[in-house]
């Protein structure tokens, strides 16, 4: 009798077993079915996944960028077009993990749960998608770059509309180089930069230091300093690049002031500039259709009082993304609330719908609008209107991230906003070892603003 009751009981354990097994197997094949028949080790999936088949990829004015016909996938006539593009739209590989033609597989290639890829290649009906990418300031920012490696990201302040996003190194989809991953030339090219490089700042952080200022401290702006281009601050140097005499909050922005915001930063303590970075993006990733950037930094607990004060204007250990870097600046310009970048406009076909979404306050209204101001500013007696465009009402910050190696030259960053209606538009550009944010990198944000002058952006 009791061996019987043993059994049973044994019985009723692996049928319990059984049906949680069925229970966790069925739940995951419907969530997770899609990703593992478009896996590249799928033996029924083509050497594009199944692309050569699927549905168009445009740009907001209706461009091309990708398409199928008669079982091949082709990019844009254009090989500087097909360039500019590959990092948003993604080549025939799934290399790139933040492109379109990876995130959007299933939709592109018409996936279906029933027949998953057992339908006719012919029959399947791959949706066609639409971008927020404008063609015109990809080939531009792209010819801008040159030979530099880096990122040029500008977004829509208003709307999120990201309408120029562009990484170099690049290569073109229709003809990828054998030497890829091999030539140093290409190192990081299947990287999009501007969502998964993460650079020292240098000066550009000094918007977030003077954010901080303002938002903690009720006198800031009336704090003056005499710089003779050097001062000790802790057991080192804190070094500007020349003795800028008396400034104050603003002054200091617009010729970078290294030594007024390390003090600055050292007055409101670890504490309060830890609380600040982290309002305005440090320490988190930003994710958008599936786009997910790497992580900006700002970490301090353990750095000395000098290490503190550099930390101030963008050195010791911070890391800031392209994209960051632009919402911030987006920011400012929209009242210290960020839009939240998008680049899906549309998906054919389907109940896909944009939704306007905003990030997390990164500044008071008031903050913003000094900011706005000082930026503006900087512009007019620093770098000079004229240098970005003869229409446009600029506002921005450059930075010279200056790296650790001897003789290497440093990160040139720019970041800012248009004022114009017609225009509202924010932008960071980074150029790897571009020497200074005002010689190399204002230029590249410049030949992109040109274009887009001629535009409405409304
Ligand atoms: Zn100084």
């Amino acid at each position: 009798m009791k061996k019987i009751r043993t059994r049973s009981a044994m019985v009723l354990l692996l049928t319990l077993a059984f049906f949680a097994g069925l229970f966790y197997h069925t739940v995951n094949l419907v969530f997770h079915a899609k990703e593992w028949t478009l896996m590249p080790i799928n033996q029924h999936l083509t050497a594009a996944g199944d692309l050569e088949y699927g549905g168009s990829i445009y740009d907001k004015n209706g461009v091309t960028l990708a398409y199928s016909s008669d079982g091949m996938r082709y990019y844009n006539d254009d090989e500087q077009i097909r360039k500019a593009c590959l990092h948003v739209v993604g080549d025939n590989s799934t290399n790139m993990i933040n492109s379109i033609q990876n995130l959007y597989r299933s939709e592109l290639t018409g996936y279906d749960f029933v027949f998953a890829l057992g339908m006719p290649k012919t029959l399947r009906k791959g949706k066609d998608i639409t971008l927020t990418i404008d063609t015109d300031l990809q080939k531009a920012a792209l010819e801008a770059l040159g030979s530099y490696k880096g990122a040029v990201v500008f977004y829509n302040y208003q709307t999120g509309a990201v309408v120029c996003m562009v990484s170099t190194p690049t290569y073109d989809p229709l003809n990828v180089p054998e030497d890829l991953e091999t030539n140093d030339d290409y190192e990081g090219a299947y990287l999009n930069r501007v969502l998964s490089g993460a650079y020292s700042p240098g000066s550009t952080f000094k918007l977030v230091t003077a954010a901080a200022g303002l938002e903690n401290m009720t006198d800031v702006e009336a704090r003056n300093y005499h710089c003779t281009a050097k001062d000790k601050i802790g057991d080192k140097d804190i070094t500007c690049e020349f003795a800028m005499g008396d400034v104050n909050l603003k002054t200091a922005l617009t010729y970078s002031c290294n030594c007024y915001f390390g003090h600055l930063a050292i007055d409101l303590g670890k504490k309060k500039m830890t609380e600040q970075a982290e309002k305005m993006g440090f320490n988190n990733s930003i994710r958008f259709d599936g786009m997910e950037t790497v992580k900006s930094v700002y970490h301090v607990s353990d750095a000395n009082e000098n290490q503190f004060a550099w930390s101030g204007v963008g050195q010791y250990t911070t890391l800031e993304t392209p994209m960051n870097m632009a919402m911030i600046s987006a920011a400012i310009a929209n009242e210290g609330v960020p839009v939240m970048p998008y680049v899906v406009e549309n998906i054919s076909d389907s109940d896909f719908q944009h939704k306007r979404s905003y990030g997390k306050r990164m500044m008071s209204e008031e903050t913003a609008e000094k900011l706005c101001d000082m930026m503006d500013y900087t512009v007019e007696n620093n770098y000079g209107k004229w240098a970005f465009s003869d229409t446009l009402d600029v506002c921005a910050k450059t930075g010279t991230a200056e790296i650790d190696d001897y003789g290497i030259e440093a990160h040139a960053w720019i970041t800012g906003f248009c004022k114009d209606e017609s225009c509202p538009l924010a932008f960071s550009v980074i150029v790897e070892h571009g020497g200074s944010g005002f010689s190399t990198a204002i230029p590249v944000a410049s030949k992109v603003l040109g274009v887009a002058a001629q535009k409405n952006y409304q």
